[in-house]
């Protein structure tokens, strides 16, 4: 193991990687410590058409095209009364499908071989124990290796990427900065089912959501033939069922049943694992930045799965943020400069998220019940968020998402694709908008800089 590195990245998980891969492909030499043993599992199985140009540029996208991954046509939407479809674009060089269905385990076990293919040095296994600091600026690392703690080590560095999901080294241990969203206080439940039917409508192999009760649900075909099947709902209200049913397993198998569009494709299919339960994860940093390091992917904030946004989140903050480190390091800018450019794109992306999330929930049209009132964003229940200020940065990004500034025109362009369904789930979003006032044009750039690929990864001046 190393004792010295430029970058430091800790987490293998697809912020990691692909930071770790970027960097270690702009020429810079970059050392990743990840705690596990690859492949292991991970929730997070549906992915948005925008991870592509990301993986295209990490060059992993053929791997990940021949992995025989579920293609992902789009999504469909049982929304209370309302059924509606998002059709992705086909997107990419030769127009092939943009998006798939994961088995996390494969999938991220592909990037992180990857980012060791293009130069990385990365070791499973091992964990991140404590970081030394120079003042506010982490310096170097403690690690030890997960099954035998004896054998440690410290390795010093002069950037680190802080990439460690929702354990959050930097958030959680030393900047004690993570806020936790007071109206997505949700939970959620799910297992994995054999023989479930296909879905008869929608785009080919999209992710089901089905609003049910108090919540909804996905169903998202994976490719080993089984069915990912998850509840969500307000934490309170799970509480309260889980002690009313007596327990996790009854209160699934009840909404299940009180969810037609789901149970009509689990009608002969066979449950095949336990149901796994998560909670507290709709969270953000206050700052995603400080000296020396950056925070990527969940390690920086996660908001809610409905809307499938986690490792389009993780790859995005992870180009952003190599766009960031590579300009520093070549001289081209200043850190804080290009840290402001990094906190600026990342949040904005995040927060634009939120919002539509937010808006999906508000347009559920059973207003009677409480989980979709209680998700709905106001400038009181948000800790630390200018809900109204996001909301019209926001608005700049999706009146203009095909013709935006650079840094969004080839990522953020492809998120949501042409919609054919019987309704248009940002019809609701516009007519919020309508009444807002416009930008005159678009922005072309953030504080006078712009992500750029040419030559290299960068952050270039407008
Ligand atoms: P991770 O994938 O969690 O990777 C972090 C890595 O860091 C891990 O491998 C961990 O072992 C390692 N690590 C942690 N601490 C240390 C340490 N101290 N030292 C060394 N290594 C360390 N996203 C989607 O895109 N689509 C979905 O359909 C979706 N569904 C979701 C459903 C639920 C219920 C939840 C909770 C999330 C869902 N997500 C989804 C979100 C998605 O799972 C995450 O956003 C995504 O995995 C984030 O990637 P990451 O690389 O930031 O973190």
């Amino acid at each position: 193991m190393r004792t010295t590195t430029q970058i430091l990245v800790i987490g293998g998980g697809p912020a990691g990687s692909t930071a770790a891969g970027l960097l270690a492909k702009e020429g810079f030499e970059v050392t990743l410590l990840e705690r596990d043993h690859f492949p292991r599992y991970h929730i997070g199985e549906s992915l948005l058409p925008s991870c592509r140009p990301i993986l295209e540029r990490l060059g992993v996208w053929d791997k990940i095209a021949a992995a025989g991954f579920q293609p992902k046509g789009g999504a469909y939407y049982f929304w209370g009364p309302e059924e509606w479809e998002v059709r992705f674009r086909p997107h990419g060089r030769d127009g092939s499908t943009s998006a798939w269905q994961v088995i996390r385990a494969d999938f991220d076990k592909i990037l992180l071989d990857h980012a060791r293919e293009v130069g990385v040095d990365v070791t499973e296994g091992v964990a991140v124990k404590k970081l030394d600091f120079d003042g506010d600026r982490p310096v170097a690392a403690h690690w030890a290796e997960a099954k035998n703690p004896a054998n440690s080590g410290r390795i010093e560095f002069d950037y680190l990427v802080d990439a460690s999901g929702r354990g959050g080294v930097m958030a959680t241990k030393y900047l004690k900065n993570r806020k936790f969203h007071n109206v997505f206080r949700n939970v959620a439940a799910w297992s994995y089912w054999k023989d479930a039917k296909q879905l008869d409508r929608g785009p080919s192999g999209a992710i089901t959501v089905a609003s049910v009760g108090d919540g909804w649900f996905w169903g998202i075909p994976l490719p080993d033939g089984t069915m990912s099947v998850g509840l969500v709902t307000g934490k309170d209200s799970f509480n309260a069922a889980r002690n009313e049913l007596g327990g996790v397993d009854p209160l699934y198998h009840k909404a299940i049943g009180d969810c037609p569009a789901i149970q009509q494709l689990l009608i002969e299919a066979e449950q095949v694992t336990e149901v796994k339960v998560e909670q507290d994860y709709s969270y953000a940093a206050e700052q995603f930045q400080g000296p020396g390091y950056l925070l990527a992917g969940d390690a920086a904030c996660f908001l809610d799965p409905l809307l499938s946004t986690g490792v389009h989140l993780g790859t995005y903050s992870a180009l952003i943020g190599t766009a960031a480190i590579s300009s520093v390091i070549r001289g081209e800018i200043g850190e804080t400069e290009a840290w402001d450019f990094y906190e600026v794109v990342y949040r904005r992306a995040y927060e634009r998220l939120l919002v539509l999330v937010s808006t999906f929930y508000e347009s559920y049209r059973g207003k009677e019940h409480h989980f979709f009132r209680a998700q709905q964003l106001s400038e009181k229940d948000w800790d630390g968020m200018d809900v109204q200020a996001a909301f019209d940065r926001f608005v700049t990004g999706i009146a203009d998402l095909e013709d935006t500034e650079e840094v969004y025109r080839r990522i953020q362009g492809h998120l949501l694709g042409d919609e054919s369904g019987k309704h248009n789930p940002l019809d609701n979003l516009n007519r919020v908008h309508e009444h807002k006032q416009a930008p005159e044009k678009p922005e072309k750039a953030i504080n006078g800089l712009y992500l750029s690929y040419e030559p290299q990864i960068g952050i270039r001046r407008a």
